[in-house]
């Protein structure tokens, strides 16, 4: 297990905030997995990360961080209709997702490029284009912190919701990820529910492949986010809120051309535009604005701290609450 003292983090999150801790631990085998428990780095203050891509540090975090790095893809079973792939947690998401291209197993497509590691992704649930990994996850490996008591959570018992899961919620620092079981289609089948895609890929009708599905994710994304190795930032900064229908109607008869999608607990809107039109395009404070051509990112250009961005989005919030009378939430974990 490699460990670092004192490092600084500005490598090891995606909004590039320099701050430290007090020790970095590189988690790469079984075996450093079984020694973090026995030196019982969990009974001190302790975060996991995986690339850092869904978190803003605001300052030095007191404690070890624990980092994944592990490694390992294999197939475990297959039945008529579906092949069961279990990956380690250290590996690269986007890693991932090629692997089932290669295999040609359908269901993780839509979701390449997403910034991050495997044993993060039940976390928060992510999604794109229309997919989200709860659709092929099968279950979720790990161990309860912080004694180690192994776990496995099928897919029914991980309280996936929109950007949210028991891992983010009830269970939030409890369980290390390990290990992810995907259950993936054998069978051609393709989510094109997302307008953007579907336009771009509609001509090639029964040609289509998960290849050109993945390359034109990758075009989309790219056209709309910020390379993170040049700017720092972590995604989409806030989730997109849902309202009441009542409240929906409410705010229609007042703005007219509110982008909303149908979901289940109410109408979903689009926090990207609630925050273009409350005017954050314009703003830059210091190192700090949203992003020019996504109002939902926030970026860092260069050296801003984690306080100023807290200050940047504490006023992006609300600004949107006195304008539209909603709260929203930051999809980011603020540490
Ligand atoms: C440019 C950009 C684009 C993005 N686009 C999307 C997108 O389209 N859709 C989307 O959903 N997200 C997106 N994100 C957010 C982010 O990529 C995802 O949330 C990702 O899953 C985070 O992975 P990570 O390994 O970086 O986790 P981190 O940010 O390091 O950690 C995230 C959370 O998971 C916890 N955690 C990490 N590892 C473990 C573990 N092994 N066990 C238990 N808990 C753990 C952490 O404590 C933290 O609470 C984007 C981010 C960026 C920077």
């Amino acid at each position: 297990m490699k460990n670092i003292i004192s490092p600084s983090l500005k490598d090891y999150n995606t909004f590039h905030i320099d701050c430290r801790c007090k020790e970095l631990l590189t988690v790469e085998n079984d075996q450093d997995i079984d020694e973090v428990f026995q030196r019982k780095v969990f009974h001190q203050p302790y975060l996991m990360i995986g690339e850092g891509s869904n978190i803003l540090f605001t300052k030095d975090f007191e404690g070890t961080i624990i980092r994944l790095a592990t490694k390992g893809i294999e197939i475990v079973n297959e039945d008529d209709e579906s092949v069961y792939v279990r990956a380690a947690g250290g590996e690269n998401w986007s890693d991932f997702v090629r692997f089932t291209i290669e295999h040609e197993l359908y269901g993780a497509e839509n979701l390449i490029g997403i910034p991050g590691l495997v044993g993060s992704c039940p976390v928060q649930n992510i999604g794109a284009y229309g997919s989200e990994v709860k659709d092929i996850i099968y279950q979720v490996e790990g161990h309860y912190l912080p004694e180690g008591e192994p776990f496995v959570f099928y897919n029914d018992e991980c309280e996936f919701a929109y950007r949210d899961s028991i891992f983010k919620n009830k269970l939030k620092d409890r369980c290390w990820i390990t290990h992810v079981v995907f259950k993936l289609g054998k069978e051609k089948h393709f989510q094109l529910s997302y307008k953007q895609l579907a336009e771009n890929l509609v001509s090639f009708g029964s040609e289509l492949t998960l290849e050109k599905v993945a390359d034109t994710v990758l075009k989309i994304r790219n056209s709309k986010l910020p390379d993170i190795t040049k700017v720092g930032c972590a995604g989409s900064f806030f989730k997109n809120p849902v309202v009441s229908e009542t409240k929906f109607a409410e705010l229609s008869a007042k703005f007219d051309d509110l982008v909303h999608y149908p979901a289940p607990n109410g109408i979903k809107l689009a926090a990207g535009q609630l925050i273009e039109k409350c005017g954050w395009k314009e703003v830059r404070k210091g190192d700090v604005s949203v992003y020019p051509t996504q109002a939902l990112v926030i970026v860092n250009w260069g050296n801003a701290k984690g306080f100023e961005v807290v200050e940047y989005y504490q006023e992006i919030i609300q600004s949107v609450q006195e304008k539209y009378g909603i709260r929203i939430e930051p999809e980011v974990r603020i540490v």
